[in-house]
């Protein structure tokens, strides 16, 4: 028999961080019956399931499930599973702790372009001590994909440093300083001023493969990419084309189609490639645990949950 208005049983699986979930969530949340995936429990009292990379068919076990929480912004390992309810409510994390990462990870990729550092190291191979022109901030124009919980934080804190940015969602945002795009018809206009392409975007259907050789080829000559969304997002052997024919000047990859990357992909030794391994933003327990415990309140008040997915959408 399922508690959930006083005292939620809840289950949590975490791709191997359960443990620190289960204290932090106990610790938040002490009246629930808090319980792992390797535990003995009874999946029909489940009233809401927190998961990151759950194990196939886990979902359909949990017959009375009222939510399930994303240990993640991302919620794609959850929408994709064919047995997820169609009217079952899945809450993202916003922000929680992510933004603040997310904005020193593309700081740190934007002025390794911006500021020639990819030459430079090149160079360095060579004992080459060749001089260039520090270009003006404001002429170096950033376009961010996706102005949600975590593009909008990037864009805005680039901007406030002085890079000419522009921004692209589904819907149109109206945000200080940046210059905003909305929808596909306005994509290509979006990309042809981008000379650093940020990928922010959720990965969906309509996201998948959004950056592919037509639309590579809308980027200024030159232009340089960063993908700390989902590898997803960039058709991969397109990518390396626009790379080896010289249009794009370099990527910074913190995911990728496949991870952990392959030792025999090709991104890994590519001279304008630069991978990091899917660390652009962890998820802070302490602030999720907040977020979550914030929403299963909202949920019993009969309240809309905060970062509700929108099913159709899937984001
Ligand atoms: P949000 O859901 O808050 O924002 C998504 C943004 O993308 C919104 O602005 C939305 O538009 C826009 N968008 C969605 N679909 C489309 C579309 N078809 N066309 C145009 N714009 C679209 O997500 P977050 O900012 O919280 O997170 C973004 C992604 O970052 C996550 O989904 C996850 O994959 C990734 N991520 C990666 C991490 C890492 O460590 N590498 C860590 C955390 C997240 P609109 O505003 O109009 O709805």
């Amino acid at each position: 028999m399922s508690t959930a208005n006083n005292a939620p049983n809840i289950l949590i699986s975490a791709a191997g961080e359960d443990a620190a979930w289960k204290e932090a969530m106990v610790a938040r949340l002490p009246g629930a019956k808090i319980v792992t995936g390797d535990e003995n429990y009874d999946p029909e009292t489940i009233d809401y399931a927190l998961f990151w990379k759950q194990p196939q068919g886990l979902i359909k076990t949990l017959s009375n499930l009222k939510a399930i929480f994303s240990l993640g912004a991302g919620v794609d390992h959850v929408v994709s599973s064919p047995s997820l309810p169609a009217d079952l409510p899945v809450i993202r994390l916003e922000d929680a702790g992510m933004a603040d990462q997310m904005v020193q990870y593309h700081l740190y990729a934007a002025l390794h372009f911006m500021r020639d550092f990819d030459i430079y190291s090149d160079q360095q191979a060579k004992a080459d001590w060749t001089q260039h022109p520090v270009a003006r901030i404001s002429k170096c124009r950033i376009g961010v994909m996706g102005l949600g919980a975590l593009g909008a934080a990037v864009a805005t804190a680039l901007s406030s440093l002085g890079f000419g940015v522009s921004g692209w969602s589904r819907s149109m945002k109206a945000i200080d300083g940046i210059t905003t795009f909305a929808g596909k018809e306005t994509l290509g206009e979006f990309l042809g001023q981008s000379d650093i392409l940020i990928c922010l975007l959720p990965r969906t259907t309509e996201t998948e493969n959004v950056l592919n050789s037509t639309t590579l080829s809308f980027l200024p000559k030159g232009a340089a990419i960063i993908n700390a969304a989902r590898g997803a997002m960039i058709n991969e052997a397109d990518l390396l084309r626009a790379l080896d024919t010289g249009h794009l000047r370099g990527a910074f990859l913190d995911v990728a189609v496949t991870e952990p990357l392959p030792e025999s992909h090709p991104f890994w030794d590519h001279p304008k490639i630069r991978i990091t391994p899917h660390i652009a933003a962890e998820t802070r327990i302490e602030e999720s645990v907040e977020q979550i415990a914030e929403n299963i309140d909202r949920i019993n008040r009969g309240e809309t949950p905060r970062g509700l997915v929108n099913r159709e959408t899937g984001y």
